[in-house]
């Protein structure tokens, strides 16, 4: 089976300081990756440098594109990549403002998205925005209001819709569910939780929360000064940690 996404000897310096570095790992379609490890060890700068946000120092990003098969993303156009950006990729960011557009209504931000990619009848993206709404728990009745009008949970479950209406082959997101209380946290993950069990969703999940990992990812890659110090099967790395550090991770002792 050919990788969705195949990362090889993935680096990011900051001038001397490292973002992350040597990272290497194939993602199949269906498979979600869960990428943990306390702050400041290089989880955003690995995200931002897969999905194009970011130019890597060295190192190869393939992706299995819907039109053209396995290209090389780091040697497309920008243009290549802003259109691969709308169409195979969603990027769910930790604040619902940085992925969202605030002026914009609720239906106008999951329609416009489809427009992006070449939607053009008016019912039908309405029609499609209210079926997205409605699966993300947001009542049809809320589709005129501007995200500002919304809470932080409802939100971050409109910036999820807007990410997912055009049926992405893959999903970045960067601490989905950070940033919001725990009583909003639990229904968010919820939320997530069916949504990849049922549209099958290949994601890449960053997050410090293991409970997070716990219940959306197949499989981990534990962090640690950029590099990545474990990677394995969610189950197998959480209940049996090989490496110092992600015993320190499970146990807690780390606040991360
Ligand atoms: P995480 O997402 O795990 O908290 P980051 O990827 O944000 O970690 O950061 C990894 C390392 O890179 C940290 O040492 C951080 O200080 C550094 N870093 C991140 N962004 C920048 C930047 N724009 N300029 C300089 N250093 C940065
Ligand atoms: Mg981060």
């Amino acid at each position: 089976m050919t990788p969705l996404l195949s990362v090889r000897n993935l680096s990011k310096m900051y001038g001397s300081r490292i973002g992350c570095t040597d990272v290497n790992f194939d993602l199949y379609p269906g498979e979600v990756l869960g990428i943990v490890g306390e702050s400041g060890s290089g989880k955003s700068t690995l995200l931002n440098c897969m999905a194009g946000h970011l130019e890597p120092t060295t190192g190869q990003v393939m992706f299995d594109t819907r039109t053209d098969g396995l290209q090389d993303t780091l040697a497309m156009s920008e243009a290549q990549r802003r259109m691969l950006s709308r169409t195979d990729w969603a990027f769910v960011h930790q604040h619902a403002r940085d992925g969202l557009r605030m002026s914009v209504s609720a239906g106008g931000n999951v329609g416009e998205r489809l427009m992006a990619v070449g939607a053009r009848n008016y019912a039908d993206i309405r029609s499609n925005a209210i079926t997205w709404l409605d699966r993300v728990e947001i009542n049809a009745d809320r589709i005129d209001d501007r995200p500002s009008a919304f809470s932080g949970g409802m939100q971050q479950r409109l910036q999820i819709a807007r990410n997912l209406v055009t049926n992405p082959r893959l999903v970045f997101m960067d601490e989905p569910t950070g940033g919001l209380d725990v009583s909003v946290q639990a229904r968010l993950l919820d939320l997530l939780r069916n949504l990849v069990r049922d549209l099958g969703l290949s994601a890449i999940i960053v997050t410090h929360d293991l409970a997070v990992v716990r219940l959306l990812a197949d499989r981990l890659m534990v962090m640690k000064g950029g590099h990545v110090v474990e990677n394995g099967l969610t189950d197998q790395v959480l209940d049996d940690p090989q490496h110092a550090y992600t015993q320190l991770l499970v146990s807690s002792v780390l606040q991360v």
